[in-house]
């Protein structure tokens, strides 16, 4: 039973169809100017957030609302066969393999089938049974994967809700294609990202740039049994938030209790560069995150800085119980399904009626939000007691965007960050050790003075250092502080 829409949107029954053939919509033709040159109409756009039409279905498939399962898969007699759900039965006979898996918590109609020569590890997270099926030439990181997964079983089910499976297992498949996907309690990972490529503790250590990016893959898709297979958006805009930003956001969650806060700073510096690149290249119409068309550079790279931003803001209390409310709301049930809007409302009732809070979420998931914040000139002098004056001038400005890119100046009275520091924040072996100065100050639209005195004396200054906010230039923001001239005009010495 499958309903397609062809390419002029209309409608295509099953019948017309069976049995059933389909294209990925992925593969059409994006660019308006191409499609018009081709003779297509433009492409077809998701349902807004506006159409509570939209909310009869969910947005991975429109013949099933939450499904059991129950799959028999046959293989050949040396290898191992893996669906969703857990083993009932498994017989060997002829040359041949037989097992059949069954599910008792509700699934998403939408799944993947495994067969494969595998060695499989195990593990355990309380009455979970951990395992990773993999070839046994690659077997690498497949104890950090257990540990990503314990881990992740911690923080989520703490943070969010119980998990609703006995068994959670991580699947290699060849290099084909280089993605790892969630389907319940069954993750296939791409040997190309996490098996093949030995994640060298020692050298990551020494090269404080390298992220565990096993551990956030798998932290992430271990993140898609909550947000995708627990709960899962309508078939509108804003539909991937709920899904990919979450499982974002939680994967930085476990990183960060891996890792501590500078490895994710690192981390989400590199997303926030994308960000900013990818933008400029959309070609259709870059969406706030809460109306994001399934949209990579909007739901991956800007929503983790904007919901880390937001924790940093309105503390992790209330980010989290206004997602943990939203899995009370809609977890497993079926329409109507719930929207980003759905988020947004808990979380302005979490963060109750402090304004900036209010205007921040706002600025966050309802607009196109860019800040430009930089030093201009970082200068100190020693002082008689020994102790150091620290004067830094910066300019700040923050701008709302249009789908198109064109940018609108808006007035900015926010408290921004403001650091000092021995070293250079999130470059080589930089660490809590380096941070002189550390406060909140408020900063408004242009040029300002701020002044400090500190303990130590220090090498580098700046404003947002870690670049927590969504910034045009991530480049500018800290600089190297420079001896004050006798004259109080200070040799300039940016980065
Ligand atoms: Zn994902």
């Amino acid at each position: 039973m499958l309903t397609e829409i062809n390419n002029n949107g209309t409608f295509i029954n099953d019948r017309e169809l069976a049995p059933v053939l389909g294209f990925s919509r992925d593969s059409l033709l994006q660019d308006r100017n191409r499609r018009r040159r081709y003779g297509l109409e433009p492409e077809q756009r998701m349902a807004t957030l506006e159409d509570d039409s939209a909310r009869g279905y969910h947005y991975l498939r429109h013949d099933a609302d939450w499904v059991t399962a129950d799959i028999t898969v046959s293989t050949v007699a040396d290898q191992i066969p893996i669906a969703p759900g857990y083993v009932v039965s498994d017989e060997t006979a002829n040359g041949r393999r037989t097992t059949r898996f069954r599910t008792d918590a509700p699934i998403m109609q939408f799944f993947s089938i495994q067969s494969a020569d595998y060695e499989v590890r195990r593990g355990r997270w309380n009455d979970v049974e951990l395992a990773v099926y993999y070839d046994r030439r690659h077997e690498y990181n497949v104890d950090r994967m257990i540990q990503a997964m314990q881990t992740s079983f911690d923080v989520f089910t703490r943070e969010f809700s119980p998990f609703q499976f006995r068994q959670m297992r991580i699947l290699e498949f060849p290099a084909y294609q280089q993605f790892a996907q969630s389907f319940a309690n069954t993750v296939p990972y791409s040997e190309s990202i996490g098996f093949i490529a030995k994640f060298d503790e020692a050298l990551a250590a020494r090269e404080s740039d390298r992220v565990d990016f096993v551990t956030y893959v798998t932290a992430h898709e271990v993140a898609h049994q909550w947000w995708a297979h627990q709960l899962i958006g309508a078939d509108m805009q804003g539909s991937t938030m709920l899904s990919e930003t979450f499982a974002s956001y939680s994967a930085l969650l476990v990183m960060e209790e891996l890792y501590g806060p500078d490895q994710v700073r690192r981390f989400l510096r590199v997303e926030l560069d994308n960000y900013l690149r990818s933008r400029g290249g959309e070609v259709i119409e870059e969406l706030p995150l809460m109306r994001v068309e399934n949209q990579p550079y909007i739901h991956y790279r800007k929503g983790a800085v904007a919901m880390y931003f937001l924790r940093n803001e309105v503390g992790e209390d209330a980010v989290n119980r206004a997602m943990q409310r939203l899995l009370e709301q809609y977890a497993f049930r079926g329409a109507p399904y719930p929207r980003s809007l759905d988020f947004v409302t808990l979380l302005r009732e979490e963060v109750g009626d402090n304004p900036a809070h209010q205007a921040l979420i706002t600025d966050l998931f309802e607009r196109i939000t860019l800040y430009d914040a930089r030093v201009v000139e970082a200068t100190t002098t020693r002082r008689a007691d020994n102790r150091w004056d620290v004067s830094l001038v910066v300019e700040a400005r923050k701008l709302y965007a249009d789908g198109e890119g064109a940018e609108t100046e808006a007035p900015l009275d926010e408290a921004f960050e403001i650091g000092v520091f021995s070293a250079e924040p999130g470059r080589g072996a930089f660490s809590s050790s380096d941070v002189i100065a550390f406060e909140r100050r408020p900063i408004r639209s242009g040029r300002q003075t701020l002044t400090l005195v500190v303990d130590r004396e220090p090498s580098f200054a700046g404003i947002d250092p870690y670049n927590k906010r969504i910034d045009r230039n991530s480049e500018d923001n800290v600089s190297a502080v420079t001896a004050a001239t006798p004259s109080g005009a200070a040799r300039s010495q940016g980065r």
